[in-house]
């Protein structure tokens, strides 16, 4: 009864605002609609490419257009499919994809390793509409971890799997799985030896967190991948894809999914994913509560976006940023760290685009 309360409501809503541009290829200029035709379809997706201290100083100017150059390629993927009328799910799932194989990112290809060396890798993706999850922990054989926590909200009676038994499932329902070797790149690797060797200087148990810690926070580019979308029928969803935290040990598993903590969606809300240090956005239960400060609270997302982020996170000690939108197609890029990659396209094809931290460098 809410799902139809919520679809009638928007149904009006868009009724009295003919303002969308119906199929309107991807990348061409921004047309007004010509036709009188009374559009129910706004549309638009948000993506991150990771959180932490990333400063225009650090960064090249090639490092910097490669960045922005596969985080609009991977936007314009999900754009394109919201805008022939595809699902908000397979808008994301297809948006993360690009990024899960592409090295720059700590999702897929390019993850970060733990402190034995590997790659494990975890991902979430949830609906809106039907409050559906599924997600995955701890993989090392799986090209596209984010198809597999898909297949397993679709195709499994339970929401998490992890390790061993998660790659089974994969390997049954046909996914594709690579060789653990698939996902190195020389670049983290680095960082983790980096990593190792500041802890072997340091003798005490405080002095070995802070030497955990530092090179993570310095070094990082939390560099999770993520995608927010709401699609032409009112639906949004999300989803988050990592390779974790540089040096994690004894199977760690982050918030990315946690649902409610690094992933969420919900149809009367918000749909969220973050990027950051995982440990507090669980603890925080980050993205449930804006989506819990818009249902109680009555928040607008933004606001909802701001108090969790900047006053509740930074308070707890976390680090980090999400992306989010509601059923209205309202947006939110929020961050406590230096920076944040993240684009969003609205239903006109309009993009915005940005690394580093407010008023430095947003484009369209
Ligand atoms: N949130 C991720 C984790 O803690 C890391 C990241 O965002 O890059 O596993």
């Amino acid at each position: 009864m809410r799902k139809l309360l919520v679809l009638l409501s928007f149904t009006t809503l868009f009724a009295c605002n003919q303002s969308s541009v119906d199929k309107k290829p991807v990348g061409e200029p921004t047309q007004k609609p010509v036709s009188d035709k009374v559009e129910s379809d706004n549309f638009g997706i948000v993506i991150h490419g990771g959180a932490g201290t990333i400063l225009k100083e650090n960064m090249t100017d090639s490092l910097e257009m490669a960045y922005k150059a596969v985080l609009e390629e991977a936007i314009r993927v999900g754009h394109g499919i919201l805008a022939n009328g595809g699902t908000s799910l397979e808008a994301v799932q297809r948006t993360i994809n690009v990024m899960e194989d592409h090295p720059l990112f700590n999702a897929g290809k390019g993850a970060v390793f733990t402190n034995e060396g590997k790659n494990e890798l975890d991902a979430a993706i949830m609906d809106g509409e039907t409050l559906n999850a599924g997600a995955v922990a701890g993989v090392t054989t799986v090209k596209n971890p984010i198809n597999l926590a898909y297949e397993v909200m679709e195709n499994s009676p339970h929401v998490l799997l992890s390790g061993k038994g998660a790659e089974q499932f994969a390997k049954e329902k046909g996914l594709e799985v690579v060789e653990p070797f698939y996902f190195h790149t020389d670049a983290r690797f680095e960082s983790l030896q980096r990593i190792k060797d500041s802890e072997k200087t340091e003798l005490d148990h405080d002095a070995q967190k802070t030497a955990f810690l530092d090179p993570f926070i310095k070094d990082s580019k939390f560099g999770t991948v993520g995608a927010v979308a709401l699609d032409k029928n009112g639906n949004i969803a999300a989803g988050t894809s990592t390779g974790g935290m540089t040096n994690k040990k004894w199977n760690r598993i982050g918030d990315v999914p946690i649902i409610g903590a690094g992933t969420y969606a919900n149809n009367a809300t918000c749909a969220v994913s973050a990027t950051g240090w995982g440990e507090y956005f669980i603890r925080g239960v980050v993205a449930y509560d804006i989506s819990a400060m818009m249902e109680y609270k009555k928040m607008s997302l933004q606001k909802a976006a701001s108090v969790v982020i900047q006053d509740k996170l930074t308070e707890l000690g976390g680090e980090g940023g999400i992306i989010a939108i509601d059923s209205k197609g309202n947006i939110a890029m929020e961050f406590n760290s230096a920076g944040m990659y993240r684009a969003a396209m609205n239903k006109d094809g309009e993009l915005t685009l940005g690394i580093y931290g407010e008023n430095e460098d947003m484009e369209e």
